[in-house]
């Protein structure tokens, strides 16, 4: 009997893959450029246009930049948002009130992605707490790796870890060629936040 080395079914230029379809995807946004975040956020319009339940985690604290999204997000489009600050307990006071903030928001992430109700979730600059040690990088890829089929996970923020990377079907790196905030001009109503 043969057996097909692996290699030979790896596609090239001129063969491209066979066509399939897959019931979930999960996506990267990083980099140090913008468009991150507005990205993953016109995911959830598409996503909300085909009547899917959305689910928005952000793991940064919320400054006011962030409220205009929220608000639309939630209000009009019914997307369950959680942000820093809202609903959020923590026992420990032992941690900083961001860090613990920052696992709640993680566990709160795991019960979500686990419950399998919503079709799109995006965990808004994840990268962050998972860079400062604040939540583990094994767990996060794990929860997102274990997730029930039907469920599509964005994440988003800069320096996104190997391990999610790896576990990524799309993986896009904004690169900043240029922007305003190097010029000294503050963060912009309607195009920043
Ligand atoms: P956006 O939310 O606009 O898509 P982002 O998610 O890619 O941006 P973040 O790193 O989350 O970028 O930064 C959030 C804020 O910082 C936004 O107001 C964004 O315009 C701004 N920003 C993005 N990239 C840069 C940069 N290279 N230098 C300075 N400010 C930036
Ligand atoms: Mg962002």
């Amino acid at each position: 009997m043969t057996v097909r080395a692996d290699d030979d079914a790896v596609p090239t230029e001129h063969t491209p893959p066979p066509r399939r379809r897959v019931e979930s995807v999960v996506l990267v946004h990083t980099g140090d450029g913008k468009g991150k975040s507005t990205s993953a956020f016109g995911m959830v319009v598409r996503a909300v246009a085909r009547d899917w339940r959305v689910g928005v985690v952000q793991f940064l604290k919320s400054g006011k930049w962030q409220v205009g999204e929220e608000r639309v997000c939630r209000d009009r489009l019914g997307v369950d948002w959680f942000a820093i600050g809202e609903g959020f307990t923590w026992e420990s006071e032992d941690l900083s009130q961001d860090e613990a903030v920052a696992r709640a928001a993680w566990e709160h992430t795991r019960a979500m992605l686990a419950g399998g109700e919503h079709r799109l979730v995006v965990l808004d600059e994840i990268t962050y707490p998972m860079t400062w040690g604040w939540i583990s990088t094994a767990d996060v890829v794990a929860a997102i790796a274990e997730r029930p089929p039907t469920v599509n996970v964005v994440c988003t923020g800069r320096g996104a870890p190997d391990e999610l990377v790896t576990l990524a079907d799309t993986v896009t790196e904004m690169r900043k060629v240029k922007h305003i905030y190097d010029t000294g001009v503050l963060a912009k109503k309607g195009i920043d936040y």
